[in-house]
């Protein structure tokens, strides 16, 4: 199955795609932000590049982001399907992406402005394998989000790595990603919809809540 994730930066897109759609699917949960620090660390040709524009904060170009991708969905464990998540980000990354690819739906993570700062800035990472956790604990508007605390503070339960918050994850930077995600990402919801495969996840809960309620929309339960 070939999903793409889309919904404002801290919505949950990572967090379904994978701890509830890759597992299930048993497809890689491809994210651009994994593939962009993973290809800045390769020692190879793009490294140096990437690791500047990232370093700098800026947007890695499209036909970058379109050759990493176009390379990751060519392996092994991409051949019965992926999630895409952080991409594609504007319209011209999904005609690109057209070119390449067919996909089976589109899952669009809905959840308020609001709540989306207080969860990002609840969020920790795990510096070794990537596991998110989450501090904050938010109940308000008829959304319960219960925290979601590693058995040790401060440390990953799968990997016993050491959770970090990103800088990025500051409240200005949010309110910036946000008003750039209105801006570039959300007029593709219309551009999918008109192929009528956008399915709408309203978020009112944490994972365990909402796993049912996803697999239910992909016909998975
Ligand atoms: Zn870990």
């Amino acid at each position: 199955m070939k999903i793409i994730m889309l919904g404002a930066p801290g919505a949950g897109k990572g967090t379904y795609a994978s701890k509830i759609l890759a597992p299930e699917l048993n497809v890689p949960h491809i994210s651009t932000g994994d593939l962009f620090r993973a290809e800045a660390v390769s020692g190879s040709e793009l490294s140096a590049k990437i690791k500047e524009i990232i370093d700098k904060g800026d947007l890695v170009p499209d036909e970058i982001v379109i050759d990493m991708l176009k390379n990751r969905l060519g392996q092994d464990d991409a051949q019965n399907g992926f999630i895409l998540d952080g991409f594609p980000r504007n319209m011209e990354q999904a005609k690109m992406l057209d070119e390449i690819t067919d996909v089976d739906f589109v899952l669009n993570v809905r959840l308020a402005d609001e709540i989306i700062i207080k969860k990002i800035a609840g969020r920790r990472i795990c510096r070794k394998c990537g596991y998110i956790y989450n501090v904050a604990d938010i109940h308000e508007g008829g959304i319960d989000m219960p925290p979601l605390l590693p058995e040790k503070e401060g440390i990953c339960d799968k990997c016993s790595g050491e959770l970090y918050q990103r800088d990025d994850d500051a409240e200005a930077i949010v309110r910036d990603r946000l008003k750039l995600y209105y801006e570039k990402t959300a007029p593709l919801i219309e551009y999918y919809e008109k192929r009528g495969i956008v399915k709408n996840i309203d978020v009112n809960g944490g994972p365990d809540i909402m796993r049912p309620v996803i697999l239910k929309l992909i016909g998975k339960a």
